[in-house]
């Protein structure tokens, strides 16, 4: 943001970001504040005296930002803050590429997000490769469960990788899908599985589109499923699993243009 010192009556003082875009009591300190004797509630107005700057001198670091703020124009009119550059306007989109500027296209993205996925199937997917979904060995570690045991009763602890797809209950389910896909191979942790995603579910085949819809509508129901179990004593079977998954899918299918 860019702010444009006029009056002086909006920008506080000490805590706004006026100041070559940071704020006096960020780059000197709170003592400054004290040496200056003005009130922390201050506005810059009250070191602008009939157009100039009009600071107090009584400390090494108030007769520097008294120097240092000669350069910073008082404009008449009322304070203005900018977007960017003065006149800018504010966009989502700017402000998305202005907090971000380091990010990075992870090699996973076109996995979770293409054309026609299915949102709620694909956040989870994307939980799922951020390693973001709070299994059970994360809430024991933090003592937030005192069980840390997968909640499909297979006897291991659940972790990422047990859970998709390490876990029998999940494994049976994802390879069940992927021989409905035609893939011959058994699914394992979630380390491995993933990089086979990343280096199989490539290009705009009809194939690798449907298989993506699967993979992350059985990551989606196999954790919902996975909640059902351990907070709602709910279960479903694996028929009943196959039948909403497919249910899903094929709904997708039916909206195809043809
Ligand atoms: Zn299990």
């Amino acid at each position: 943001m860019l702010y444009e010192v006029a009056d002086g009556n909006s920008f506080s003082l000490w805590f706004d970001s006026w100041f070559f875009g940071e704020s006096i009591a960020g780059l000197y300190g709170h003592s400054v504040i004290q040496d200056s004797g003005i009130p922390t509630n201050a506005k810059v107005s009250s070191v602008v005296s009939a157009g100039q700057w009009d600071w107090p001198t009584t400390s090494w670091d108030l007769i520097d930002i008294y120097f240092v703020s000669s350069r910073i124009p008082i404009t008449t009119g009322s304070d203005k803050i900018h977007w960017l550059k003065k006149g800018g306007n504010f966009t989502i989109n700017e402000a998305w590429r202005t907090i971000s500027p380091q990010s990075t296209k992870v090699e996973w993205s076109k996995v979770i997000w293409f054309l026609r996925c299915t949102p709620k199937h694909s956040f989870c997917l994307w939980l799922a490769f951020s390693n973001g979904h709070r299994t059970l060995d994360k809430l024991f570690r933090w003592g937030v469960v005192r069980n840390n045991k997968c909640g499909f009763r297979c006897g291991q602890v659940e972790t990422l990788d047990h859970l998709f797809f390490e876990c029998s209950y999940t494994a049976r389910i994802w390879n069940h899908f992927l021989s409905l896909c035609g893939f011959r191979r058994s699914c394992s942790g979630w380390g491995d599985e993933s990089d086979w995603c990343i280096q199989r579910l490539k290009g705009n085949s009809f194939k690798i589109w449907i298989s993506k819809l699967t993979l992350a509508a059985v990551v989606y129901h196999c954790w919902i499923e996975r909640n059902n179990r351990i907070f709602n004593n709910s279960f479903r079977s694996f028929e009943d699993m196959v039948l909403e998954i497919g249910a899903d899918i094929d709904g997708k299918c039916r909206g195809l243009p043809m």
